[in-house]
């Protein structure tokens, strides 16, 4: 499936963590028809201020980035 998007010079990989570069396995991306993911809910806002600012909202977040940022804080 092709997942790639290019936005005027940067090439967006929907399937691609903007954070660590790993596959973030975003079940929407998956299966668009469940129009769900894991990262719908259960997502720390503060993480997504890391997300350079043109990958906002454009790509998801992979689970181990999320668990890794919850261990970090508290
Ligand atoms: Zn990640």
């Amino acid at each position: 499936m092709e997942t790639k998007k290019t936005i005027g010079n940067e090439q967006i990989d929907e399937a691609i963590c903007p954070l660590c570069g790993g596959d973030n396995r975003c079940g929407y991306l998956a299966n668009p028809h469940a129009g769900t993911c894991w990262c719908v809910h259960d997502f720390p806002k503060e993480i997504v201020e890391r997300v350079p600012e043109h990958l906002k909202g454009k790509a998801c977040i992979c689970p181990e980035c999320v668990e890794r940022f919850k261990a970090g804080k508290r």
